[in-house]
């Protein structure tokens, strides 16, 4: 299969790969999507062909706004069209009860299903064209790094699908925020791009899934599927360093060697001579860490780095999720020097 690559003025031709079953690379601001007719299992089959994503992973259903809701959805709880005046379009995810029109293939059978409305207007503009609800994971191959750009989701998927629509790179960078509201206390699933203070603000208390946290002991379930997964890894292994820049940098220095490759904060970049280094921002600044942490994670493919230390911001705002991703990244393969200065 040859994979073209359509522009943002190719609504028409795009709505219509989706429409016939066929998988398209859409463009939005959290990171680039793998999408098929959400309605139609055959080519939500595909999709799991085409990223060798394991069966048990659902996917997440995107629609043009609120009004879909009821269509898919059942039970809907009034915190949900709050959330959704407020954060959507944007990189929030609901858990909610299904209704039956939506395929086994999607949810992976369960009883709920991950919507959300994503804020890029060439997407919703495809979506709104073709009138159906698309199903997208992330548009990488299964373990890879999620590409943030049209040229990265090309480097996994040439051959494997029908088209990417080129929208220009994401302006987020990490995936939705997960949030489970068919539970009494609603629980966050996966850190992303709406940081869970705002959530915090809108619904009070919130539970923090473990999963987002450490590694799950073997035989235990996440409530998000793809939470167990190693996932996001280039093909050296990493080691995440936490704790304060100054530290982590200078325990950084002591364990490289040839070969090295360093994440780190635009502060430390002269630190590791000899190293390959990628920056991904001010150590001040998460919001522009989340926009780089995956180009640096997939930088280091194709070059003769053997091991990847990568300094990790703090929990707050979208440090929440630039962390879980370098973790997962690692494995959960983590040194934590504490919070005190060197
Ligand atoms: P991706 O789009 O590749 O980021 O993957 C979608 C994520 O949403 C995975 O982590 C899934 O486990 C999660 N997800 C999708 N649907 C559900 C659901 N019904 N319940 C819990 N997690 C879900
Ligand atoms: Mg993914």
């Amino acid at each position: 299969m040859k994979t073209k690559l359509l522009t943002e003025q190719d609504i028409a031709a795009a709505a219509a790969i989706l429409r016939d079953g066929g998988l398209l690379g859409i463009p939005t601001e959290t990171v680039y999507g793998l999408g098929a007719n959400g309605l139609d299992p055959m080519a939500v089959r595909r999709i799991f062909q085409a990223k060798g994503r394991p069966q048990d992973n659902p996917l997440i259903l995107h629609v043009p706004g609120s009004s879909w809701l009821e269509r898919y959805c059942r039970e809907i709880p009034e915190k949900a069209y709050t959330l959704a005046e407020k954060f959507w379009p944007g990189p929030l995810t609901m858990i909610l009860p299904r209704r039956e029109i939506v395929p086994d293939e999607v949810t992976c059978g369960l009883g709920t299903v991950g919507i959300r409305c994503p804020n890029h207007p060439v997407t919703l503009a495809i979506i709104r064209t073709a009138g159906i609800p698309v199903a997208a994971p992330s548009g990488n191959l299964s373990g890879r790094p999620s590409p943030t750009c049209a040229a990265h989701m090309l480097e996994d998927m040439d051959g494997r699908i029908d088209a990417i629509v080129d929208g220009g790179p994401c302006g987020v960078g990490v995936e939705s925020t997960i949030i489970d509201l068919t539970s009494l206390v609603p629980r966050l699933l996966r850190p992303g791009g709406l940081p869970l203070e705002a959530l915090q603000e809108v619904l009070g208390e919130v539970a923090v899934d473990k999963a987002i946290l450490a590694p799950l002991s073997a035989g235990e379930k996440p409530k998000a599927p793809g939470m167990k997964y190693r996932h996001y890894a280039p093909k050296a292994p990493v080691t995440v360093v936490a704790g304060k820049g100054g530290r982590t940098a200078q325990y950084i220095r002591e364990q490289m060697g040839e070969h090295t490759g360093v994440i780190c904060f635009d502060e430390y970049t002269d630190r590791f001579p000899g190293c390959a280094v990628e920056a991904i921002g001010s150590s001040q600044d998460p919001g522009e860490q989340a926009r780089r942490v995956f180009d640096a994670l997939r930088a280091f493919d194709g070059t003769d780095v053997t091991a990847i230390f990568a300094q990790c911001p703090g929990d707050a705002g979208l440090g929440l999720a630039v962390a879980n991703r370098l973790k997962k990244a690692a494995g959960f393969q983590v040194v934590d020097l504490g919070e005190d200065e060197a």
